[in-house]
C-alpha cells in the first residue's frame, strides 16, 4: 500500500527531504507521492518517514495502492540499483520494514521459510486438538 497525502496538508514541505525515494514532490495545491516511487519505505525504515515528520498527519496509507512486501521491496531495488547494502540487506533477508515491525518474529519466521508454515500450522492444531482430548477423557481423581 503506497502511502498518499491527503488534503489536510498544510504545504510544511517536512516531508520531502524524509523519502528515501525521492517520491514527494510539490503539488499545484499540497504536496504529493508519486506511488510507483513509494515503497513504504521498505529496505530503509521499519516505519514510513514521511508520516513520521508530517506535523498534521496527513501522510496515510493509500486504499486504492495495496501492495505487498516483496513488491515494494523489489521496487526498491529497482529504483537503487547502485546501492549495495540495501542489496546485501535484501539478500540476507535483514531489512527494516514496517511489515516487520508489525507483525514481529512470526512474519519474519514467514517469509524466510514459507515452506514450514503450513507443516507447524498443522502441528499445532493437532497439538490443540490431543489436548482438548485428553482433558476431556482424563482427570487425576478419576471423576
Ligand atoms: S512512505 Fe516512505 S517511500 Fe513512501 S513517500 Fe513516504 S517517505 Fe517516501
Ligand atoms: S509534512 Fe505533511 S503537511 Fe508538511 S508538506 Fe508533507 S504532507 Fe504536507
Amino acid at each position: 500500500m503506497a502511502t498518499h497525502i491527503t488534503e489536510d496538508c498544510i504545504n510544511c514541505g517536512a516531508c520531502e527531504p524524509e523519502c528515501p525515494n525521492e517520491a514527494i514532490s510539490e503539488g499545484d495545491e499540497i504536496y504529493v507521492i508519486d506511488p510507483e516511487l513509494c515503497t513504504e519505505c521498505v529496505g530503509f525504515y521499519d516505519h514510513e518517514a514521511c508520516q513520521a515528520v508530517c506535523p498534521v498527519e496527513c501522510c496515510l496509507p493509500d486504499p486504492k495502492h495495496v501492495e505487498s512486501e516483496e513488491v515494494l521491496l523489489e521496487r526498491a531495488l529497482r529504483l537503487h540499483p547502485d546501492d549495495a547494502k540495501l542489496k546485501e540487506r535484501a539478500a540476507a533477508n535483514n531489512y527494516p520494514s514496517r511489515f516487520r515491525k508489525l507483525a514481529g518474529p512470526w512474519c519474519l519466521f514467514r517469509s524466510a521459510s514459507p515452506g514450514l508454515v503450513q507443516p507447524f500450522s498443522v502441528l499445532w492444531a493437532a497439538g490443540e486438538v490431543f489436548r482438548c482430548c485428553t482433558r476431556l477423557t482424563w482427570s487425576p481423581r478419576g471423576r
